[in-house]
């Protein structure tokens, strides 16, 4: 299963199809952060996403993918300094108040 191969609860593909594990179809926070990827799928387009996000992957690794960290800031996981909107890569895929 693609999820085991990833190592994640949920993947987000860019044809805009969620994978979840059952026993975290519930996690509020989990289905947040994935939305958030949905958004950014939006807002980028479909390739435009795909090629940056596997080059932030291979560039800055999973965590301090600028995609991912934008995630975790817009659904309330992290925080957002002044250095993330210093940022442009990151800056750019923040919600504005
Ligand atoms: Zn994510």
């Amino acid at each position: 299963m693609l999820l085991d191969v990833v190592g994640a609860d949920a993947i987000v593909l860019p044809w805009r199809i969620c994978y979840i594990r059952a026993h975290c179809a519930d996690d509020a926070h989990l289905r947040a952060h994935e939305h958030e990827h949905f958004r950014q799928i939006a807002h980028d387009g479909a390739l435009k996403f795909s090629l940056l996000y596997l080059w932030y992957g291979l560039r800055y690794g999973y965590r301090q993918n600028p995609y991912e960290r934008a995630a975790r800031i817009n659904c309330g996981e992290d925080a957002c300094t002044a250095g993330d909107l210093a940022e442009p890569r990151l800056a750019r895929l923040l919600r504005t108040p």
